[in-house]
């Protein structure tokens, strides 16, 4: 069963499903009648488990589920439910596309309100960064068009801000050019993580600023556990298989490195589909500044099948290039401001393990988060410049006074991190 059916079998009074911006209008003058908060649905990879309803309302966005590209302007005009497999399928026929993620499912909306980084970010930089104007509903049922003329500031805080400032019902997306994309994975077995991480690390020190790779340890419920890079750039394959020589020394078992293009690689390595009926998964993350040799140990140890953290994969990101330049026109986010993004998940048994791995890789960076990898315990004072939770406070004060909107990462002018941690449960988890 689908995420989107489970939301089906909701009361009728705690769902809607608009079809137009003003049905959105009307929910919102429903959420206020009603006394209730409305919660924005479009794929449900954001939202923790649906629960108890009887304070909120679940807006159910799947009918906004449209993509237009326009090959002359280079402009994609979207849904604001489409998901990443629309957009990317739509844009490649011409030779186009946009800064995705690592999973198809996911809403292109939701993840470029949180910034979004993916498989090429080192070269098409963050996913906020491309929106060029959005088509939103505000609280008070107003309908507007937003982009960096009309209102400078709400169009900051769409660009990367969290959300939660309206409901978009369309997104204008700027699309780029490539020509020219190879990528695929190396893998080893699991006996080989710790060399592997430790060469990967070397590796990113000096590759050129349009790679872009991870390391995941892995633990699949069937066959063995295995140590991969995902590797992409818009280079041909003769090209990055030369750049990969590094690790493609240390032998590995597989090499799918090929010619491709971001439709055929994002079907082929996309993150696996949520499951609802699965049990609930946790997750952690930490951005670091630096991955030496201990650091890669520590790595390897956590990610251990037995005597590890507990995870089920282990995922480092290569942050740096496009990321770590402040996207023109800015945004709330604008940048990532670390190297490397420490990521790991796994069933919620293991979420003690898994905090305890992040605090201590947390020593090799500023203890930084990011919006979209974020648990509700670290709240946001660890994502955001202080000047920005401050204008982004002030912007939900102006539009949303009454805080209809439902959000899993609310904002505090005035809480501390450890106020914040104090405001949600011990850990998010993946709907599921
Ligand atoms: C398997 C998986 C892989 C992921 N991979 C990546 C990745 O590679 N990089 C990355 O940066 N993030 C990644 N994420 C995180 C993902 O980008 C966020 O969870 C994102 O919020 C999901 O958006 P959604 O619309 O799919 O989900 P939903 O649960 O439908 O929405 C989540 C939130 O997004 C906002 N939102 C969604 N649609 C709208 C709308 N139309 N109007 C206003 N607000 C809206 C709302 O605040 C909503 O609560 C991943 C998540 C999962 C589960």
């Amino acid at each position: 069963m689908s995420t989107t059916s489970l939301v089906n079998l909701l009361p009728a009074a705690a769902r809607l499903a608009p079809e137009t911006p003003e049905d959105v209008a009307f929910a919102f003058a429903e959420a206020r009648r009603m006394n209730r908060k409305l919660v924005v649905f479009s794929t449900g990879h954001g939202i923790p488990p649906i629960g108890d309803t009887t304070d909120r309302i679940l807006l159910d966005m799947s009918a906004f589920d449209g993509v237009e590209v326009d090959p002359v302007t280079r402009v994609a005009r979207i849904g604001g439910a489409a998901r990443w497999s629309e957009l990317i399928a739509a844009a490649n026929e011409h030779g186009l596309t946009a800064p995705f993620g690592s999973a198809a499912s996911v809403g292109v909306t939701g993840y470029m309100m949180g910034g979004g980084i993916g498989f090429m970010s080192r070269h098409l930089g963050l996913g906020c960064s491309a929106i060029r104007a959005a088509e939103l509903v505000v609280p008070d049922g107003r309908i507007l068009r937003v982009d960096a003329h009309s209102d400078p500031d709400l169009f900051w805080a769409l660009r990367g801000g969290g959300g939660g400032f309206g409901v978009i019902t369309s997104l204008e997306v700027e699309l780029t050019p490539v020509p020219r994309m190879a990528g695929g994975v190396l893998g080893w077995g699991f006996e080989d993580a710790e060399r592997v991480l430790r060469a990967w690390s070397d590796w990113t020190a000096q590759v050129p600023d349009d790679v872009t790779s991870a390391v995941r340890l892995m633990h699949p419920p069937e066959g063995p556990s295995l140590a991969v890079v995902v590797v992409t750039a818009p280079r041909d394959a003769e090209e990055l298989n030369a750049l990969l020589a590094p690790l493609t020394d240390l032998q590995p078992v597989l090499n799918t490195v090929r010619d491709t293009d971001p439709e055929a690689f994002v079907s082929e390595y996309t993150d696996p589909e949520i499951d609802p009926e699965a049990p609930p998964h946790a997750f952690e993350h930490v951005l670091l500044d630096r991955l030496p040799g201990d650091a890669c140990q520590l790595v390897a140890e956590f990610a251990r099948p037995a005597g590890g953290c507990g995870a089920m994969m282990v995922e480092i990101r290569h942050l740096g290039g496009a990321l770590s330049r402040p996207a023109t026109g800015g945004g709330a986010t604008q940048l990532i401001d670390g190297e490397y993004c420490f990521f790991v998940v796994g069933f919620t048994e293991a979420a003690e393990g898994m905090a305890h791995a992040v605090d201590v890789l947390s020593d090799y960076g500023r203890g930084r988060t990011y919006f979209n990898f974020m648990p509700r315990r670290t709240g946001r004072r660890t994502a955001y410049r202080q000047e920005a939770i401050h204008r982004l406070a002030d912007l939900y004060e102006a539009l949303d006074p009454e805080g209809l909107l439902d959000h899993p990462h609310p904002i505090f002018r005035t809480a501390t991190v450890a106020d914040e941690a104090a405001e949600g449960p011990a850990l998010a988890t993946l709907p599921g």
